[in-house]
């Protein structure tokens, strides 16, 4: 997407020309997108685009940046003084009777707080989305609370924070940055943002980039040091704020908004795993945000992303979540858990009933839209079907669950190859078909994304009595290893979890080889009282399954016995082989 097509118009202001660029019908509410350095108003055009339909979306470049002229002398021109008057005189121009919704991204979110937080905007600002730019007041008092009243952990936090803003200290040498920007670093700044911060290239960023940086450093030092010495105490947010906070941002740490609330009493909070440059990097998840944020405050109904309750709300409000085996045991209480967080949830199963029931709890839970879908995963045609439908309906999944499964006992002679193929088509292929066909739409949409899959203890625990689904896991947890590594530079997290006994369904339905159906019925039945007496409970897992995803684990051992044998594994695999030999207590 570019900014073509869209109207133009210039704002004076205080001795500038600002360039202003205008998407959507005029008469929605007014969405006004404000750039960071080094960038210009093309930054957003990945963002604008989706938000064109539902909203009147405004760009400017920032004065001295892009084709905005620059004030002289630039020393003075940049306070936050004069960005506000611009901001105000923008407004004003586009939306002269309707607060407007503000969004920031990096200085554009730094200059944003100075808006929301100063008396002369109240009632000009409906709403602001922050992200990666913190207030340069709540920054400094977040500083001097440090400093004041030192601790382990709070030294830590400004080292750490410290470390981030080796660029703020460069940027405040004098000539330097303007010459490095005008000749090396500005030529390879492209390259760099896509190497490092996989931004894709695009119409961004512009042949102006040299020059806006240029310019840009006067942003540091017309205001950073002389704020944070001196912070307002009283910068309070009068707007509702929704904070979005890129987890991997190599410039920010997340612990600069701790305590936000005092200063922005109405805030939401989102955090995604991504680096800095997320309106290039993740436009789809900003724009689902932003309109859900915007639509809310103009008093609408949200019905496309969810809040959500419990720890993971930030994390998956609103995501598309798919899984797998939903309909009983570990895939329900995970689609549970999901739909709790505020995700939007697609339940999987072969059994319909049981995935229509799971769709329905889930909506009852929290997921602001849940869809039931019978598909069983051994059948490739099926799982294509499933995953164009997926796609054209509601969209590319954001979190991936491959987690159907079942159980089959019994030793490797008495195990047909009718069995092996069962178990391997459901177990490995199963996880093969939603691993190619959501993954490569994942990897296709570009903005990252995650794939769990269930694999089991029984993955590093050998045992003669399960060689076959001992088998499957063992393969599935190789695949998650192999394609975790594949997909590491394109956002997109693998994870493997492998969970011990777990008392679900599983139990019921194993199949027992070598066994008559009375013996496997007396089996099954012994085996589910065994679990019964363990009573791990499914929910754990999803617990884990969640966690796994916010932290990008590659091997999630679930329960004690898992994490024993997965230790023993690696550090005494004797000892395992030992206990492989052993007769199963069924
Ligand atoms: P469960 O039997 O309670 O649930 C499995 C669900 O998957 C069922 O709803 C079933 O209908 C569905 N399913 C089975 N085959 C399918 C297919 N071909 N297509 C679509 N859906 C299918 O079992 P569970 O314990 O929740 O198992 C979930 C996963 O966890 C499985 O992969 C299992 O191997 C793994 N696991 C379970 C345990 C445990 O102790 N329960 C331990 C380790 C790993």
């Amino acid at each position: 997407m570019t900014l073509e097509g869209a109207r133009e118009r210039w704002v004076r202001t205080g001795g500038v020309e600002l360039c202003v660029a205008e998407l959507g019908d005029a008469s929605n509410p007014t969405v006004v997108l404000v750039h960071g350095y080094p960038d210009s108003k093309e930054v957003w055009s990945e963002v604008a685009g989706r938000l064109a339909d539902r909203f009147h979306v405004v760009l400017y470049d920032v004065r001295g940046h892009g084709r905005s002229s620059a004030p002289q002398p630039l020393r003075g021109g940049f306070t936050l003084e004069k960005l506000t008057d611009d901001f105000l005189a923008v407004a004003d121009a586009v939306s002269p009777d309707r607060p407007v919704h503000l969004v920031g991204h990096d200085w554009g979110s730094v200059q944003a707080w100075e808006f929301v937080t100063v008396a002369r905007t109240k009632g000009r600002i409906a709403s602001f989305t922050s992200m990666s730019g913190p207030s340069l007041d709540h920054f400094g008092h977040w500083i001097n609370k440090r400093l004041t009243r030192p601790t382990p952990r709070r030294v830590g936090q400004l080292l750490g924070q410290g470390a981030k803003s080796w660029y703020v200290y460069l940027l405040h040498t004098p000539v330097l940055p303007e010459l490095a920007w005008r000749g090396p670093l500005g030529k390879r700044w492209p390259k760099i943002l896509e190497r490092v911060e996989k931004v894709p290239r695009g119409d961004y960023p512009t042949s102006s980039l040299p020059q806006d940086a240029a310019h840009g450093a006067w942003l540091y030092r017309d205001n950073v040091r002389a704020r944070l010495r001196r912070p307002r105490p009283d910068a309070y947010a009068h707007a509702p704020v929704q904070l979005v906070t890129p987890l991997g941002d190599a410039f920010l740490s997340e612990r600069l908004y701790d305590g936000l609330e005092e200063w922005a009493p109405e805030l939401a909070r989102r955090t995604l795993p991504a680096k800095h440059w997320i309106p290039r990097t993740r436009p789809d998840q900003l724009a689902a945000w932003i309109t859900e944020f915007v639509t809310a405050n103009e008093g609408g109904a949200v019905t496309s992303t969810g809040a959500g309750t419990g720890k993971y709300a930030q994390r998956f409000g609103g995501q598309l979540v798919l899984v797998t085996g939903a309909g009983s045991g570990i895939g329900r209480a995970t689609a549970f858990a999901f739909a709790e967080a505020g995700a939007r949830v697609v339940a999987v199963d072969r059994d319909a009933e049981s995935a229509v029931r799971t769709a329905e709890l889930a909506r009852l839970i929290g997921a602001p839209e849940a869809w039931a879908e019978t598909v069983d995963v051994s059948d490739g045609q099926a799982m294509e079907k499933l995953a164009a439908k997926v796609a054209g309906e509601y969209g590319v999944v954001d979190v991936l669950v491959n987690n159907a499964g079942i159980g089959l006992s019994g030793s490797f002679f008495d195990t047909t190859p009718e069995d092996w193929k069962k178990v391997l088509d459901v177990n490995l292929w199963g996880v093969i078909h939603g691993c190619r066909l959501f993954g490569k739409q994942m990897a296709e949409r570009g903005q990252g994304g995650h794939i769990v899959n269930t694999a089991s203890a029984a993955a590093f625990q050998p045992s003669k009595a399960l060689p076959a689904y001992s088998t499957s896991k063992a393969a599935v947890l190789m695949l998650s290893e192999c394609l975790r590594a594949e997909l590491s530079g394109q956002g997109i997290g693998v994870s493997a979890i492998c969970p011990g006994l777990v008392n679900t369904n599983i139990t019921s339905t194993a199949h027992f080889a070598g066994v008559g159906a009375a013996e496997e019925k007396r089996r099954q039945k012994r085996s589910a009282r065994l679990y019964g007496l363990r009573n791990y409970p499914p929910e754990k897992v999803a617990d884990a399954i969640l966690r796994a995803v916010v932290r990008d684990q590659a091997v999630v051992p679930v329960t004690p016995e898992a994490r024993g044998a997965h230790l023993l594994s690696r550090f005494a695999p004797r000892a395992l082989r030992a206990v492989a030999r052993l007769e199963p207590p069924l």
